[in-house]
């Protein structure tokens, strides 16, 4: 049986310093890749996903490495991303500010060929951090994402692994 292979490409935007790299390393281990970055000012990586036993997913991280400043980024980066994930890092407000500011950028620049926005998630980086204080913004994320058209949101962190597994299941 032949096996299908998909690939997506991934957006992962924010402020300088909230961890988007980090993030992209942790979740796709060794395989990165930095084979664009002089010619095209982004680095990518690449997390090959098995999905089922004819399917092959493989997802395109673009990390905008160096780029960090909305405006700057060309339709030419944002070009045929399926998905977009905004990260903020939880102990910055400024990074949580200029989160509307990356998701009117992504609209503004691209949107799937059907003319739909480009679905896009939330993430709350560096949650390791500052737990206590992400606890009580639960209910105002869920009603941010619905009044700003994100699909959803999470809590990550890149430093500390499998924390996110115990909150959740504590905290609801
Ligand atoms: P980028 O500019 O968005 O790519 O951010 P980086 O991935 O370079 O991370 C910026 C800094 O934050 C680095 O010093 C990272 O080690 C640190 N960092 C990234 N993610 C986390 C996290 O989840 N928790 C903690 N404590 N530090 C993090
Ligand atoms: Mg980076």
């Amino acid at each position: 049986m032949q096996t299908k292979e998909h690939l997506f490409k991934v957006l992962v935007i924010g402020d300088l310093g909230v961890g988007k790299t980090s993030i992209i390393k942790r979740y796709v281990h060794q395989i990165f890749s930095q084979h664009y970055r002089a010619t095209i000012g982004v680095d990518f990586a690449l997390k090959v996903l098995p999905w089922d036993s004819q399917t092959v997913v493989r997802l395109q991280l673009w990390d905008i490495a160096g780029q960090e400043r909305y405006g700057n980024m060309t339709r030419v980066y944002y070009r045929e991303a399926v998905g977009a994930l905004i990260v903020f890092d939880v102990t910055r407000a400024s990074t949580f500010d200029a989160v509307l500011k990356w998701k009117d950028d992504l609209d503004l620049k691209v949107t799937l060929s059907n003319g739909k926005p480009v679905p896009a998630v939330l993430l709350a980086n560096k949650s390791d951090q500052s737990r206590e204080g992400l606890r009580s913004q639960i209910p105002k994320l869920d009603t941010f994402c619905k009044e700003n058209g994100f699909v959803g949101w999470f809590e990550t962190s890149a430093k500390v692994r499998g924390l996110f597994c115990d909150y959740e299941q504590d905290s609801i």
